[in-house]
């Protein structure tokens, strides 16, 4: 049996961060990838059978990487600043007036939100960003060190009154009293509900938690296009990783793993369709273990090795909400509102039916387990800002590749692709001038170019537990005060209930989306322990 200082589970983005930092620091690291290709949610993908277009498949905007852990890995990776920040059309406006947030022209968006009759959101919605500007300051740096506790980062914050607001109260109290205008509450609600299936007003304040990652990132809450796309990031990660002398097993599924560090995994077969019988077992033990699969993966994992295990926590239930649609156009389709250029609105975060009414009513909706209609969704245009992903015969052409991301469509729906697909298209086209469909490319087999991801195949295909694209339910940056920081593993936040196993993915404290928090707090956990023994 093979042995190595740390075999990695997974070789998502995370798994790579952890196993670079491990590598560059002379241990022994092993990936495990159950997939022929590694990256898992933060990969570009040739979508279309002989279309030159490379899209990101799933995660797409880079907000929480910090430029610490570029640095330290040596990475060459491309971010661009988005001049847009968002577009909403009003739902249903015959004359199809809509919020233009221009990040360069604060008169141009003062006018904007005086043409939607959201005047005086002006200036309210300027003195929230810079509120939620001093969160950012003040907890952004705090990510790529040990944990710090509640009081702490409520010190660090040093206003009580945000702090209640952002902390403690459902994000909607705040958002409803600094803002009367219907659509631009919904903008700023958004942050709170992407990945994140919840009312405004859940006592329980997840989407608090999730409110609070998606503005904080940076420093400034920006959302940024990785230029060569999400598959350009991984890249970079897997050559920083492979400098450093870590072995990649790919195309091997881990099936299980005992307290002690021993891990079995089969090969899987190489035909395409997956049918072909699964090989013998193979076994690795690894010093320690890290875990970049999601905690409930684990979980099984463990169990699987006669160790049952609550690593995912008791009620914590996984399942994702979302949509994601991929589509390459021949050209940017018309918006209803003429006043604005589509390059323009689809330059950033496109917003359809996404005002609070709206999206209050999608929750509502789909727990009685219908799907929302208009289905709530947000779109955004790759192409725009970095044309890179596309052939020069496809830009000269003009063509352009969109993502809609679908809120509110929890796995337990059970809804088929072709549905949501129609769902989507259909809320798309709600606030076009002219219909999405004829406007799609058409591959080499003459099907349109337009790509489906349901929860079911997130499960399926990179096993995020019913679709949940963050592999359970977000977790503050914080511990209690009362909560144990005796090990590396717990200051770090990457603790399970076997000292070798640490959590490297989304599933860790800070580890939704594309940071690599989960695999730079992992690895830090491992080395710190290390010097302490
Ligand atoms: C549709 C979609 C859109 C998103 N958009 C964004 C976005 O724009 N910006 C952003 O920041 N975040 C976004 N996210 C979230 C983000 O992509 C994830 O949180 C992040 O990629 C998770 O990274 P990870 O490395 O922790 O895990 P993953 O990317 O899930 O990687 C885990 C890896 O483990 C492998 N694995 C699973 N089981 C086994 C096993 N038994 N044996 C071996 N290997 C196994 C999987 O194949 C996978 O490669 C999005 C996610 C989705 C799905």
């Amino acid at each position: 049996m093979d042995e190595f200082d740390v075999v990695v589970i997974g070789g998502g983005h995370n798994g790579l961060v952890a196993a670079c930092y491990l590598a560059q620091a002379g241990r022994r690291v092993c990936v495990l990838e159950r997939l022929d290709e590694l990256g898992g949610a933060a990969v570009s993908t040739y979508a279309f059978d002989g279309m030159d277009a490379r899209l990101s498949r799933y995660s797409y905007l880079v907000s929480l990487l910090p430029q610490r852990i570029v640095e330290e890995l040596g990475l060459r990776i491309r971010l661009l600043r988005r001049r847009y920040s968002s577009y909403t059309p009003v739902p249903g406006a015959a004359s199809g007036a809509g919020l233009l947030i221009d990040n360069d022209d604060p008169q141009q968006t003062r006018s904007s939100f005086a043409a939607i009759g959201a005047e005086a959101d002006a200036e309210a919605f300027a003195r929230l960003s810079a509120d939620l500007g001093r969160v950012a300051a003040a907890l952004w740096p705090t990510l790529t060190e040990p944990l710090p506790t509640r009081g702490e980062a409520r010190r660090m914050l040093g206003d009580d009154a945000l702090w209640s607001a952002v902390f403690e109260r459902p994000i909607g109290e705040l958002i409803e009293q600094r803002l009367q205008n219907d659509l631009v509450r919904g903008v700023v609600a958004t942050d709170a509900l992407i990945g994140t299936f919840a009312s405004v007003h859940d006592p329980g304040l997840r989407q608090n938690i999730c409110f609070l990652y998606h503005v904080i990132g940076g420093g400034t809450g920006d959302w940024d296009v990785p230029v060569g796309g999400m598959g350009a990031v991984t890249g970079e990660l897997v050559r920083a990783a492979r400098e450093a002398g870590v072995e990649f097993r790919t195309g091997a599924e881990v099936v299980s793993l005992s307290p002690e560090g021993v891990v079995e995994y089969r090969m899987r077969a190489g035909a395409p369709s997956g049918s072909a019988r699964p090989r013998a077992p193979r076994r690795v033990i690894g010093a320690r273990v890290l875990a970049n699969v999601a905690p409930a993966v684990l979980d099984r994992l463990l169990g699987a090795g006669g160790t049952p295990s609550t690593v995912g926590g008791p009620g914590a239930r996984p399942e994702g909400a979302q949509v994601k649609v991929n589509l390459l156009l021949r050209r940017l389709p018309r918006l209803r509102d003429s006043s604005v250029a589509p390059e323009a609105a689809f330059g950033g975060t496109f917003h359809i039916n996404e005002s609070l009414t709206q999206l209050e009513e999608g929750v509502r909706t789909a727990e009685r387990g219908e799907l929302p209609q208009p289905l709530p969704a947000e779109i955004y245009c790759h192409s725009l800002t970095d044309p890179s992903i596309l052939s020069p015969a496809l830009q000269e052409q003009g063509a352009h590749t969109l993502t809609v991301f679908g809120l509110h469509t929890p796995h337990r729906l059970g809804v088929d692709a072709a549905t949501l697909e129609r769902a989507v298209l259909d809320s798309l086209n709600s606030v076009l001038a002219e219909p999405i469909e004829p406007l799609l490319l058409t591959d080499a087999h003459g099907r349109p170019c337009i790509e489906t991801k349901t929860t079911a195949d997130l499960d399926r295909t990179l096993g995020m537990p019913c679709g949940n694209i963050f592999h359970g339910p977000l977790a503050w940056p914080f511990v209690e005060d009362d909560a144990p920081r005796g090990t590396a593993a717990e200051r770090w936040g990457v603790a399970t209930e076997h000292p070798r196993i640490l959590m490297c993915g989304s599933g860790s404290r800070r580890g939704g989306a594309v940071s690599g928090l989960g695999g730079h707090s992992a690895a830090m956990a491992v080395l710190e322990d290390d010097l302490d023994r």
